[in-house]
């Protein structure tokens, strides 16, 4: 990401929601980004996914310029977005289908996936028989399923309870450690930032009313120091 900006344009004028944002993200990372609401995450994550176009900058993956969410892409954002009139199985299939890609293909890797998350037992549930928690596991799968190499969060536990939001770091960072996925996870917490990410950028929002995104980046390696410490943090 080089150089990227984003302007809104609205009734109410432009709005720069992102200012010169550079970054340079690595395989394999997992990348946590803070900072306060307004100065832009939401935006640039679904930049980076190409839900919004850019207005201008670069953004390349594998030094390819991202036009439009390539399958090697899963996204998962604050609501879990699953469909209510599909069980959970199709709810995970869904991601086959909207690429194109055939179904029965997926179906043992949905249910490898569903099964490394603890929700064997609800392949044929409805999502509003489950919690807020089972709710964004599922959609946590849905984005895996095509296998991804970046996986994009944005708050994806906001909504949940600190408990279930713990589990989830835990489950989230195996998922991490054992695939190998290159990860940019967005949340307001910065402990979660810290227990999580391989890796912290922080975004600041700057003077009046012009957003401003200035990435920080703390090098914190991942070791047994920074776990433990955020690991006492959640007690
Ligand atoms: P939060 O932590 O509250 O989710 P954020 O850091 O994700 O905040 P963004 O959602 O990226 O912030 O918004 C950045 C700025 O861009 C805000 O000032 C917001 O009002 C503005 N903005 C976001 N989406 C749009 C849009 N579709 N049209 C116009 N302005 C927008
Ligand atoms: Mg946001």
């Amino acid at each position: 990401i080089a150089r990227l900006n984003k302007i809104y344009r609205s009734d109410s004028g432009p709005l720069h929601a992102l200012q010169d944002v550079t970054l340079d993200i690595s395989e394999g990372e997992f990348v946590s980004i803070v900072g306060p609401s307004g100065c832009g995450k939401s935006t640039l994550l679904k930049c980076i996914a190409g839900l919004e176009g850019i207005s201008s900058g670069a953004l390349n993956l594998r030094g390819k310029a991202i036009l439009e969410p390539p399958e090697d892409m899963g996204v998962v954002f604050q609501r879990d977005l699953l469909l209510e009139w599909r069980n959970i199985l199709d709810n995970v299939l869904l991601a086959a289908e909207l690429h194109d890609a055939p179904r029965a293909r997926y179906e043992s890797r949905a249910r490898e996936l569903l099964d490394l998350f603890g929700l064997s037992a609800f392949l044929d549930r409805y999502p509003r028989e489950l919690s807020g928690g089972m709710r964004q596991r599922v959609s946590i799968c849905r984005a895996l399923l095509l296998d991804p190499q970046l996986l994009l969060m944005d708050e994806p536990f906001g909504a949940l309870d600190p408990f279930t939001r713990d589990e989830l770091n835990v489950e989230l960072q195996r998922a991490w450690m054992a695939t190998g996925k290159t990860v940019v996870f967005i949340t307001h917490s910065v402990s979660e930032a810290v227990y999580l990410g391989s890796r912290v950028v922080m975004m600041a929002r700057g003077p009046g009313r012009v957003a401003e995104a200035i990435p920080i980046e703390l090098e914190r390696p991942r070791g047994l120091e920074v776990r433990e410490t955020a690991e006492f943090a959640r007690y």
